[in-house]
């Protein structure tokens, strides 16, 4: 999410980021209020009952970077490292280094068996990922909204 907001500040203002400030905006009105964290800094909570609140939280809803006419996410270059893997079989690793369950997408493996899609696993070098996390001394999880709305409405002032 930082790689999205830090590559949209040195980029020129565009209709792009226009229509991201407009679309974040509404995102954030219309599911904030059931956001489980913090909607004044974007960070999800970090007890069980925020972590469980979000397993559902706006799952139906479409991401704002999502340009609904032509189909394309508008931070392509910049996207979270969930995007850019998701699809395949990836096992989730936990902060604390431990390997979680495999997430993979359902429209890809119609009809497979689990072991056909374990089969599939692809593996995800995280420590590339873990050593950028460890240089930023604030951090936390957050989600593509928030992460968007302070760097497009400060472009757009
Ligand atoms: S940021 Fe991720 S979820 Fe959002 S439109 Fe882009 S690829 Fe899709």
């Amino acid at each position: 999410m930082l790689v999205a907001s830090i590559a949209l500040v040195v980029r020129p203002v565009t209709d792009t980021d226009l229509w991201l400030h407009v679309a974040t905006g509404r995102w954030i009105a219309e599911h904030g209020e059931q956001f489980p964290g913090n909607i004044e800094t974007g960070l999800i909570g970090e007890s069980d009952a925020d972590q469980q609140r979000f397993e559902n939280f706006a799952n139906d809803a479409p991401c704002p970077a999502l340009d609904p006419e032509s189909g394309r996410c508008d931070v392509y270059e910049w996207r979270p490292m969930t995007c850019r893997v998701f699809g395949p079989p990836v096992r989730s690793v936990a902060p604390d280094g431990i390997a979680g369950g495999l997430g993979y997408c359902d429209l890809c493996f119609v009809g497979a068996t689990p072991g056909e899609i374990a089969a599939c696993e692809m593996k995800v070098p995280h420590e590339h990922e873990q050593a950028i996390i460890d240089g930023i001394t604030e951090k936390g999880e957050t989600i593509v909204a928030f992460a968007l709305l302070p760097v497009v409405s400060s472009r757009n002032q």
